[in-house]
């Protein structure tokens, strides 16, 4: 007897053999004489029939006693039903309980958000919140398997930064490197005492990452195309449906590339994310029951292109009151693409609100060459990019005019000082792009454990 996934019962070669899945009971209906179990394995999910008669006494009496979440082994025979959603169910033949859970605080009924935000260590295993790890994971194998055709290989930055890379409003300070001070009760409690200085830093506190990307600027020299892929974090104050205090980030930076290819790029990414998802996680998406339409023009590229001053009249007669010189504010960013089929770029903001890194527009100076692609259907930026700033002087007053310490950054304008080059890049927020993929109505369920500024548990 061969042990089997769930996700692998379509491609056996026979029905006619018994079977192994080894998984958790998720659901059970019973009438008498006949149960149907709703079991999962962690690759898929399956119904299984257990019929009185059909298997030994105390087999189905095991299946009596089945609790929701119970460990369980099967044996069975797989067989063809067109109205199950893998297209097959299994006939039971064996059981044994590994062990039989008590309680299952989730039940099939509806729950409150923080009853299952404080379950989320269980929460992970419902079918929905399956379905969209399962599609976050394409998303990120379909980020690294695109760049890395593109020639771009993974660096790492660093999680522990000296400074700011995207404001200085929602740092995260870490004591660095703080001594313990024990207080009388064995080495159980000890609080921190913050150095004054350390010899690494001349400041009592390090800060989590907003971002990787400075440190792959400098990578960009030794390897020309780099990107990263790690967690990065914002003390968000605001609570929004948008906004975590901890999210994955990838950034990707490139030599030699300027602004209209950096675009290029980033939609061929997204393109490429787009088809992935379609293709491998079709079922997942019937499962979050996604309308794809939107998905399938994605897939097709050709994303608009509209300059922040004509964004801003579009916007302006859709009812919003933003003007020329003002960032995208969210709901901007939401009622401009409605009017779309497919995510579209707003490129050249105002200079004042974007980062100091972002090169100024040769053609008005006032303006960098930055882009902010929109998803459409209302789900805001999901990436966010621009040509830096690859002269030396003007990097250097954009440091100053934005009050930020010189001494911190003169290694990040070293890069401007030996071999300097026009180069982009672009940053990706996962978990707002798995929201949009996935069509959810907030951040929150897109990461496993998620952070907010009220919830850090479990
Ligand atoms: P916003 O104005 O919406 O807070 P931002 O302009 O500060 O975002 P960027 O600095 O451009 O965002 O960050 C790069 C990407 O990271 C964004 O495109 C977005 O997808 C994502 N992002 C930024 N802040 C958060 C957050 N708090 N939670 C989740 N994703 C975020």
């Amino acid at each position: 007897m061969v042990q089997v996934f769930i996700k692998d019962i379509p491609k056996l070669q026979s029905l006619d053999e018994e079977v192994i899945i080894k998984g958790w009971l998720f659901n059970k209906r019973s009438s008498g004489k006949i149960h149907f179990l709703q079991v999962r394995d962690g690759t898929g999910f399956i119904q299984v029939i257990v019929e009185k008669g059909n298997v030994k006494d105390n087999v189905f009496q095991s299946c009596n006693e089945l609790t929701l979440e119970s460990s369980i082994i099967i044996e069975g025979k797989a067989k063809k039903d067109d109205r199950a959603p893998s297209g097959f169910e299994m006939d039971l033949t064996d059981l044994k309980v590994i062990q039989l859970a008590h309680e299952y605080p989730i039940q099939k009924k509806e729950h409150g958000i923080e009853f299952l935000l404080d379950n989320r260590h269980l929460w992970l295993r419902s079918p929905k919140q399956w379905a969209i790890q399962r599609i976050r994971n394409t998303i990120i194998n379909s980020i690294f398997e695109y760049l890395n055709s593109q020639g771009f290989i993974k660096i790492d930055s660093p999680i522990l930064t000296p400074t700011a890379c995207e404001g200085t409003t929602t740092l995260f300070p870490v004591p660095y490197i703080p001594s313990w001070k024990d207080e009388g009760k064995g080495d159980a409690i000890k609080v921190f005492v913050p150095n004054s200085k350390t010899e690494s830093n001349d400041k009592p506190f390090a800060f989590l990452t907003q971002s990787g990307q400075l440190y792959l600027e400098a990578a960009i020299f030794a390897h020309r195309r780099v990107f990263d892929f790690g967690p990065t974090f914002r003390a968000e104050k605001s609570k929004t449906r948008r906004h975590l205090t901890e999210f994955w980030m990838m950034d990707a930076e490139a030599a030699f590339v300027e602004h209209r290819e950096n675009m290029k790029i980033q939609e061929e990414l997204t393109v490429a994310i787009v088809k992935n998802v379609l293709d491998k996680n079709t079922k997942e998406l019937e499962m979050l029951k996604r309308n794809i339409k939107s998905l399938e023009n994605s897939a097709q590229g050709k994303y608009t292109i509209i300059t922040h001053k004509e964004a801003i009249k579009i916007t302006n007669k859709l009812g919003s009151k933003v003007s020329e010189r003002d960032d995208f504010g969210a709901e901007d960013e939401t009622i401009l693409p409605k009017e779309f089929d497919r995510p579209i770029f707003i490129e050249k903001y105002p200079k004042e609100v974007k980062a100091f890194y972002m090169k100024e527009d040769a053609n008005d100076k006032s303006r960098v060459l930055n882009d902010d692609m929109l998803a459409p259907e209302g789900y805001g930026e999901i990436i966010g990019g621009s040509q830096r700033e690859d002269d030396y002087d003007k990097l250097l007053k954009r440091i100053k005019e934005e009050k930020l310490p010189v001494k911190d950054f003169e290694w990040y304008l070293d890069l401007r000082k030996y071999g300097s080059v026009p180069h982009s890049g672009f940053g990706i927020g996962l978990e707002r792009y798995v929201t949009w993929i996935c069509g959810l109505k907030h951040i929150r369920t897109t990461i496993p454990f998620p952070r907010m500024i009220n919830r850090l548990r479990p």
